[in-house]
């Protein structure tokens, strides 16, 4: 099998300012520096990631950022191409999160292009999946990660898919400090695996690196990280402060 390296993201949103998130940023980097076996990045608003991903260079935590466009350039004002991302600092794009789906009408098509064109910049996406509370209570969790997984994939052969990171987030469980118990997110994690082995094989789907998201705080993180198919974690709130943050990065020791 192979060994998957744990990957821990931090999903600031809309949060802090410039200024802020420079002295977020280095923070961060002086508590996880000596951090060795722990992939590791932060995603910051569009005008912090340019300033961010400069006072992260040469440390052990790369830049993701929160959407993207479709489209290389052109007429779409407000939006935010992949390689202007690209040549900003970034080296991953998050897609299809449950907050660009509610509010911003983000559909599985719709970050299938995304992943195009964040591949075709020589970007990585972390693509978000997970049901809401009604979905969960009318049993049709399965059903409806997997309808994610394939629409948000299709298209995407073995080769590149092994390299993608695919976040299971429950909506139910996203800032709302409910998080799903680890028994129940990995049962989803494994489906998703078993999902993927289907579109690409065993050996692609043993490569690709699952993520957990929703209220992963620095005493829930080692649980979590201990399940076979929870290869990391999508952190939002607490990835705000430097201390908790790092706190669930140096938990995987002890997972
Ligand atoms: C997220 O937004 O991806 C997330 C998981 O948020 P939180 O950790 O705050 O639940």
């Amino acid at each position: 099998m192979t060994a998957r390296r744990c990957f821990i993201a931090g999903n600031w949103k809309m949060n802090k300012t410039v200024t802020e998130s420079l002295a977020l940023a280095r923070e961060l980097r002086g508590l996880v520096s000596m951090v060795r076996h722990v992939d590791i990045a932060v995603a910051p608003t569009f005008p912090a990631l340019h300033p961010v991903a400069k006072a992260l260079e040469d440390s052990n935590v790369q830049v993701a950022a929160q959407t993207c466009h479709a489209e290389a350039s052109g007429a779409f004002t407000g939006e935010t191409a992949a390689p202007m991302l690209k040549d900003a600092g970034a080296s991953w794009v998050i897609l299809g999160h449950s907050e660009r789906r509610q509010f911003f009408q983000e559909t599985d098509a719709g970050v299938n292009r995304k992943i195009g064109a964040v591949l075709k910049a020589g970007l990585l996406p972390i693509v978000c999946v997970g049901e809401t509370l009604a979905e969960r209570e009318a049993n049709r969790t399965l059903e409806v990660v997997s309808t994610q997984v394939k629409g948000c994939l299709d298209g995407f052969k073995a080769d590149v898919g092994a390299r993608f990171v695919i976040a299971y987030e429950p909506v139910w469980a996203i800032g709302t400090g409910k998080t799903a118990t680890s028994r129940q997110a990995q049962e989803v994690h494994a489906h998703i695996r078993s999902l993927l082995t289907g579109l690409w094989g065993a050996e692609a789907a043993a490569q690709v690196r699952l993520q957990y998201g929703g209220s992963v705080k620095p005493d829930n993180a080692a649980e979590l990280l201990a399940q076979p198919d929870i290869d990391g974690a999508l952190v939002g709130g607490a990835s705000l402060k430097a201390s908790d943050f790092a706190a669930i990065i140096k938990a995987k020791a002890q997972a």
